[in-house]
C-alpha cells in the first residue's frame, strides 16, 4: 500500500463523517509511511475533536511538526497556507501532554532538540517519559509508547524472573533487603546495620514499569551505601592478611555487573557496588584477585600462580566461581 492510498483512505472516511476510521488511516499513514500530510490532517482531527478527544496542544504540535517537514516549494502551497492559518488560531497552545495508558500507567511525551535515537525512555517516580526528536510530533511519542511500553512492561524484571512485590526480601551476607508498601504518598528508604528497607507509596501500582524502576533506583542507592561501608574494610583486612599494599579503595554506584579494577599507576582499587551482593568468602577472593594485579597485570598462568601464592588454591577456586554466584544475578538486566 503506498502513501497516497493511506491518506486517501482516511480522507474518504473523513469526507463521509466517519472520523474514527479516518484517524486510524491517518495514523497508519504517519507511523508506517511517514506521510506528512496525514500529520497535518491529524492536527485537524485533534483541533476539532473529530474521531478523537479534542486536544489543542496535540493539534498545534501536529501542525507545527508538519510544517517542519514541508519542502520550501510547499510552504506557499495550499497545505502550507492552511497550516499557517491554523497555527495563528492555535497560538499559545503549548505545554506537555500526558495520558493514562492501560497496563503502563501515566505516560508523558516531551521533545528533545538534540537526540541521537528516538524514542528514548525515562522513568520518573510517577510516569514514563517518552522523548522524541523535534521533527516528530508528540502524538508520535504516544504511538511509540503504545507500541513499545506494554512489551517493556511485561519484560521488566529485577532477578531474571520476577518483579518487586510487597514483601520482597533478599537475605545476603552483608545485608537484608526488604521492599514493602508504606502508608505514605512517597517513596522512602531506611538503612540500619544490615537492614535495607525501601517503602513504596501506598497507592503505587506495582504493575507499572516506572514503579518497578523507581524501586530499583532506591535499592541501588541503598546497596551502594552499604557497599561503601562493607567493601573497604574487607579489602583492608585481606590486604593485611596476605601482606600486600594498595592505594585507595573506591566504590562506584553500579549494579549492572560485578566488577573491580586495580589502577596500575597507584594501585587504587575500585569496586562496583554490586560486589556487596557477594558472600564473604567470594568478596575476599575478589580482593585477593585485585591485589594480585599489583604484581601481574594480565590474566593467565602467571597471574594464577601469583594469586595462589598469595591467597591459596581455595581463593583462586572461589574467584573462578564468582561469576556463577546466583545472588547478584537479580540485579543484572
Ligand atoms: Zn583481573
Amino acid at each position: 500500500m503506498n502513501r497516497i492510498s493511506c491518506f486517501d483512505k482516511g480522507r474518504e472516511l473523513y469526507n463521509c463523517g466517519r472520523y474514527k476510521g479516518a484517524v486510524e488511516w491517518f495514523l497508519k499513514g504517519l507511523m508506517v509511511e511517514h506521510c506528512n500530510v496525514c500529520r497535518a490532517w491529524l492536527g485537524n482531527c485533534y483541533e476539532f475533536g473529530l474521531g478523537v478527544e479534542k486536544d489543542l496542544v496535540l493539534a498545534k504540535d501536529l501542525y507545527e511538526t508538519s510544517r517542519v517537514h514541508l519542502l520550501t516549494s510547499e510552504i506557499d502551497g495550499m497545505l502550507g497556507k492552511w497550516i499557517d492559518e491554523r497555527l495563528v488560531v492555535l497560538k499559545g497552545m503549548d505545554g506537555s501532554v500526558s495520558r493514562m495508558m492501560e497496563e503502563v500507567g501515566n505516560v508523558k511525551v516531551m521533545k528533545l532538540v538534540n537526540i541521537d535515537s528516538t524514542p528514548q525512555w525515562r522513568y520518573n517516580n510517577d510516569e514514563v517519559v517518552v522523548l522524541v526528536s523535534s521533527r516528530e510530533s508528540l502524538l508520535e511519542g504516544f504511538c511509540y509508547a503504545e507500541r513499545d511500553l506494554p512489551e517493556k512492561n511485561r519484560e521488566w524484571n529485577c532477578d531474571g524472573s520476577n518483579r518487586f512485590c510487597d514483601g520482597y526480601v533478599v537475605e545476603a551476607d552483608y545485608y537484608r533487603l526488604e521492599v514493602r508498601r508504606g502508608d505514605a504518598e512517597r517513596y522512602s528508604m531506611r538503612m540500619t546495620d544490615r537492614e535495607l528497607c525501601v517503602w513504596f507509596p501506598k497507592r503505587a501500582c506495582l504493575e507499572y514499569l516506572y514503579v518497578q524502576e523507581t524501586i530499583l533506583k532506591k535499592v541501588k542507592e541503598l546497596l551502594w551505601k552499604r557497599a561503601q561501608e562493607v567493601i573497604p574494610p574487607v579489602l583492608e583486612r585481606v590486604a593485611q592478611r596476605i601482606g600486600v599494599e594498595y592505594g585507595e579503595c573506591h566504590v562506584v554506584k553500579s549494579l549492572r555487573n560485578c566488577a573491580a579494577y586495580n589502577y596500575a599507576l597507584n594501585h587504587d582499587i575500585t569496586f562496583s557496588s554490586s560486589c556487596v551482593q557477594l558472600p564473604v568468602e567470594s568478596l575476599e577472593a575478589l580482593c585477593v584477585h585485585e591485589l594480585t594485579h599489583n604484581f601481574v597485570l594480565e590474566h593467565g598462568r602467571r597471574f594464577d600462580d601469583k594469586m595462589k601464592e598469595l591467597g591459596g588454591e581455595e581463593m583462586l577456586e572461589l574467584y573462578r566461581n564468582l561469576w556463577n554466584e546466583g545472588r547478584w544475578a537479580y540485579m543484572v538486566y
